[in-house]
């Protein structure tokens, strides 16, 4: 009978120390790894925090320039990437990781880059709008923000990005617009690739559709989500080919290069956001291809560079 009671005892100790959390015990006190790339970091560009020695099971999240940043296993790391939007004053900011029971601060130092200027001449009721056209472009405005503010938290997106175009790149990220001789001051948030009106743009990377629309700035537009706050967005097209919530595969063709919307001629306007983060695209290529050099091959890798 005492003995009965002894094995229950010793089961009911087993069974609580079984279910109990053992990821706060396993995180607590220990430090990781932490390394962010590139240092310092130019406004406009993504970058990536790298946590080695480190559970990969212990849930970890960041914060920088008040965005998220979220986590996902590489090889032996995680990793996390971020942004410095191109509106982003020069200076250092915090970059802050929180996991089960730490937390830790570092710095990034954010450098100003000067990406030009361009001339743009667009008809002037395009920069002066008529009230209809300014409730217009208010409300798409409002829609486009509350789809950029979704967050998936799974990462539907791997290895290199592709190119949406096989052409030439017209006006790069960055630059600030003279509109018909007068000078912007929002810079110009995406790369704009020369292709005349049909050629096909394809998914750089798998995705879901997340926003598509016919808008007064963007024209005929695709907004994909890639998952953990990545976003990208295809512009001016003439014809769109996919649908609201379709899984998207890299290389499929999501629609035409056009010339709707803001534009003097056809061209497709590609930008991609993280996290609300406006970055250079062609940059955050480079990115996904040095994450998808794997390190047996160091030689690859820095051929990718
Ligand atoms: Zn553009």
């Amino acid at each position: 009978m005492v003995l009965t009671f002894f094995y229950r005892l010793f089961f009911l100790f087993l069974l609580i120390f079984i279910s109990s959390p053992l990821t706060p015990l396993r995180a607590q006190g220990l430090e990781p790894t932490v390394s962010i790339l590139p240092q310092p970091l130019d406004v406009g560009s993504p970058a990536r925090v790298v946590i080695s020695n480190f559970p990969l099971d212990v849930v970890i999240s960041g914060r920088f320039d008040d965005k998220p940043i979220f986590f996902f296993p590489h090889n032996s790391s995680l990793i996390g990437l971020f942004g410095a939007d191109i509106a982003l004053a020069q200076g250092t900011y915090p970059l802050t990781l929180f996991w089960e029971g730490g937390k830790k601060s570092f710095e990034v130092v954010v450098k100003a880059k000067d990406y030009g200027v361009r001339d743009i001449k667009v008809p002037q009721s395009k920069v002066e709008l008529s009230p209809e056209d300014l409730a217009r472009s208010k409300k798409e405005s409002d829609l486009t923000k509350a789809a950029l503010a979704i967050k998936s938290p799974e990462k539907l997106w791997s290895g290199e990005f592709i190119e949406p175009v096989n052409s030439r790149v017209n006006s790069s990220f960055g630059r600030l617009t003279r509109l018909n001789g007068k000078l912007n001051s929002r810079p110009h948030a995406g790369a704009d690739y020369l292709a005349p009106t049909g050629t096909p743009v394809k998914a750089p990377a798998d995705g879901l559709v997340l926003l598509t629309g016919d808008h007064f700035f963007a024209g005929k537009s695709v907004y994909l989500d890639h998952g953990q706050g990545l976003i990208s967005m295809y512009f001016h097209l003439s014809e769109i080919k996919v649908e609201e919530g379709l899984k998207i595969k890299k290389g499929q063709i999501l629609g035409l290069t056009g010339q709707s919307g803001r534009v003097t001629g056809a061209h497709l306007h590609y930008g991609i956001y993280i996290n609300g983060a406006r970055i250079d695209p062609l940059v955050f290529r480079r990115l996904t291809s040095q994450l998808t050099a794997s390190p047996p091959k160091p030689t690859s890798a820095s051929k990718g560079l």
